[in-house]
């Protein structure tokens, strides 16, 4: 008979040896604990049948396989935040039979859920990447880096950036100083030279190779001496809440790379990244005021049932039936990623008629 001891003592090496062979590949921690995923809307515009989708996506590859979730508002962009927004939000996603374990409203270990309250963690991840000299002050503005520009690469996200600043300044004071009055630098992070291209597995779109220093060069990770930007931020709250899924619209797909290099250099184990193809109009754009009222509060004013909005999400994934009412819980026995049209899906005007839907 094989001693207690000996036995115990397997398990806790092959538990050991798990967690250390999985940090090494940079994979999630999902094989030994439950899955955790978060909402994080953004209080800068109402909720709509796009924005919807993808997050009854997220709520149902978490619930589907027991784990938990946590509902973390965005409110960073200050000038863009609309008054009540993040209540509406709330009341939007419930509305449609969506629920969080934790969130601003419920509370929670995690928090505080609203990331303006969480600025002084935001500024100790960035003092470290200073401390680690990853960082550098840039004195740019966006004219600057358009002129700087070797080709028109830009995409919506950023422009790419030449590295002027790089080893310019030897501080923040003295960046600032350089600039008038009233102008503060910015952080950029510092790619390393020759860097090699980064991959990562999306857990929908396949492997994503990705040269960042072609693409977008040092990247901004912070306006001012304190602030962080939404690619630092969505980084320190994801690893400091223990998010092991990520699950969003591709409109993210090229930032996430950007944010894989945050994650090693914080030496923190990144989530599982899934990107879902977003809804667009017919004319292939994001959903936008000139698509017509979209808008999650609209439908529901306009006397629509939940079950009716949330047929019509789960039509577009490949779910449910052409016309079929069926509400969130109901669809956790459905999920199936695999069964995602890989292609944005497109908001025709049939089904902008069966939304009662005016532009
Ligand atoms: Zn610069």
């Amino acid at each position: 008979m094989v001693p207690f001891s000996r036995v115990w003592g397997d398990v806790v090496r092959g538990l050991c040896l798990r967690t250390a062979f999985c940090y090494a590949l940079g994979m999630s921690h999902e094989f030994h604990v439950a899955p955790r995923g978060r909402l994080a809307p953004s209080p800068t515009g109402a909720l709509h049948v796009g924005n919807a989708r993808s997050f009854l996506i997220a709520w149902l590859s978490i619930r589907s396989r027991g784990g938990s979730l946590l509902l973390r508002m965005e409110d960073l962009d200050h000038p863009k935040v609309k008054p009540r927004a993040a209540e509406e939000a709330l009341a939007d996603l419930r509305w449609l039979g969506l629920d969080w374990d934790e969130g601003p409203d419920v509370g929670g270990p995690a928090g505080p859920y609203v990331q303006s309250a969480r600025l002084a963690q935001y500024a100790s991840a960035l003092g470290r990447l200073q401390a680690a000299g990853c960082v550098y002050p840039c004195v740019c503005s966006r004219k600057d880096v358009e002129a700087g520009q070797a080709a028109p690469h830009a995409d919506e996200e950023g422009l790419a950036y030449g590295g002027v600043c790089r080893h310019r300044f030897a501080t923040y004071a003295a960046a600032a100083a350089a600039l008038p009055a009233g102008r503060l630098p910015a952080w950029r992070f510092a790619l390393a030279d020759g860097a090699p291209a980064m991959a990562f597995e999306d857990g929908f779109h396949g492997w994503q190779h990705e040269q960042v220093a072609d693409r977008v060069g040092d990247f901004v990770i912070a306006r001012h001496a304190q602030g962080a930007g939404y690619m630092l931020a969505v980084v320190v709250d994801d690893a400091a809440m223990g998010i092991t899924e990520v699950l969003r619209g591709d409109d993210l797909l090229p930032a996430t790379h950007r944010q894989l290099r945050l994650y090693r250099a914080l030496g923190l184990p990144p989530p599982r990244f899934i990107h879902v193809p977003l809804v667009v109009s017919t004319d292939g754009r994001r959903l936008a005021k000139r698509h017509g009222d979209t808008r999650i509060a609209t439908l529901r004013q306009q006397g629509l049932r939940p079950s009716q909005v949330v047929g019509l999400l789960a039509e577009w994934c490949g779910w449910a039936a052409p016309g079929e009412e069926i509400l969130p819980a109901a669809l956790i026995a459905r999920f199936r990623l695999e069964a995602l049209p890989r292609v944005p899906v497109v908001l025709t005007e049939t089904i902008q008629q069966r939304l009662h839907i005016r532009s």
